[in-house]
């Protein structure tokens, strides 16, 4: 039996999305293969808020991610980490021989525009790394603050982790100053799992040339250069993924708007909140709950790995607290295409598996 996803990531796909995966193939060096991507590109464009160059990768959102640190440090990177995804940019830093520092905030709690600002002013460094929101706690970052911050040092590359929270909650790339900013596909944009979305600065492009040692794969150089000259790209594409992601990209801008849908989100994560209040805590401060997923703290001592047995039973799956907040917390994830509608059945579900 297909289990209802209520994880954050990778979430259900509609029916007629899934089909898109299916189209016959195309040539990958032909126009219609440039005409893919420059569709793709535009919708994403507007997605994002940008004018900056949108770059597709054959793997998930981790591989952007990784080809940001290495390609635009020059200096040193300064990677502001609220839980297990703000750890991975430093293990990419570390894994690639890249200098960068890491400056963690305590689990549950967000990072500062205060601590980014005293980071940056010691100029040790040129690139930032900030996660939007921290799928391991469900903690969304006050950008609009930390944005403001990173606008007073120029020489600064901004890199964002928006893999949680793109298609779910409105990210202004331009008016933020992010030059990369990262994405995947398989979380509120509601595709299946395998590529990786970027919007990449011009500002990043120039540091990137300056590094000498990129790798090849992930070398955001080369990427950008061959999307520039003719929206193509140095290795064979995901085409079967392009497809989905460009018919998916019009349901969302022209079919459900990107307002309703942030709107639709928001109001799946207020009341998913209000029931946590209710029946367990919140962990997350308030201003900082995410609109994407929420995490709630087990007060009542519930076994979640049972509940989640108990949900499997009648179709559907929630994801328990990570790392070590594993039973202490669980996740509810409102992404995608998950309506208001599922969401209450979801949580009437819980309530009578645990006699609420
Ligand atoms: C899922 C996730 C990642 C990792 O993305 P992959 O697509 O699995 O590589 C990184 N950051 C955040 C915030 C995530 O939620």
């Amino acid at each position: 039996m297909h289990k209802r996803l209520f994880i954050p990531g990778p979430v259900d796909v509609a029916e007629d999305v899934l089909q898109k995966l299916a189209t016959p193939q195309i040539g990958h060096r032909t126009k219609e293969a440039t005409e893919l991507q420059k569709s793709i590109s535009e919708k994403l464009q507007k997605m994002m808020y940008t004018n900056n160059t949108i770059v597709l990768s054959t793997s998930s959102g981790s591989g952007l991610m990784e080809a940001a640190i290495r390609s635009c440090t020059r200096k040193k990177a300064a990677v502001f980490s609220v839980g297990a995804f703000g750890d991975r940019w430093y293990k990419m830093a570390k894994g690639n021989n890249v200098p960068a520092d890491i400056f963690k905030s305590e689990l549950g709690h967000p990072t500062t525009p205060e601590m980014v600002e005293k980071v940056l002013a010691t100029g040790e460094y040129d690139l930032i790394t900030i996660t939007h929101n921290e799928t391991s706690t469900a903690i969304m970052n006050p950008l609009e603050e930390i944005a403001k911050v990173v606008k007073k040092y120029p020489e600064i590359i901004f890199c964002l982790d928006t893999v949680s929270s793109l298609g779910g909650t409105k990210i202004p790339v331009d008016e933020w100053g992010v030059d990369v900013c990262v994405a995947s596909t398989q979380k509120c944009l509601g595709l299946p799992a395998g590529l990786s979305i970027a919007s990449v600065s011009e500002k990043a492009y120039n540091a990137a040339t300056q590094v000498e040692f990129r790798g090849l794969y992930f070398d955001l150089v080369e990427l950008v250069d061959k999307v520039r000259k003719n929206y193509q790209y140095p290795s064979t594409p995901a085409l079967p993924h392009m497809f989905a992601l460009d018919y998916q990209l019009s349901k969302i801008l022209d079919e459900e708007g990107l307002e309703n849908r942030f709107a639709r989100h928001l109001e799946m994560a207020k009341y998913v909140r209000e029931w946590a209040r209710k029946n367990f805590s919140m962990f997350a401060e308030d201003q900082y709950a995410s609109n994407t997923l929420t995490t709630i703290l087990n007060t009542k001592e519930i076994s979640v790995s049972d509940l989640n047995k108990e949900l499997a039973k009648r179709g559907y799956m929630i994801s328990n607290g990570y790392g070590d907040l594993k039973e202490k917390t669980f996740r509810i994830a409102h992404m995608a295409e998950t309506t208001l509608d599922e969401v209450k059945t979801l949580l009437n579900i819980i309530e009578e598996i645990l006699d609420l």
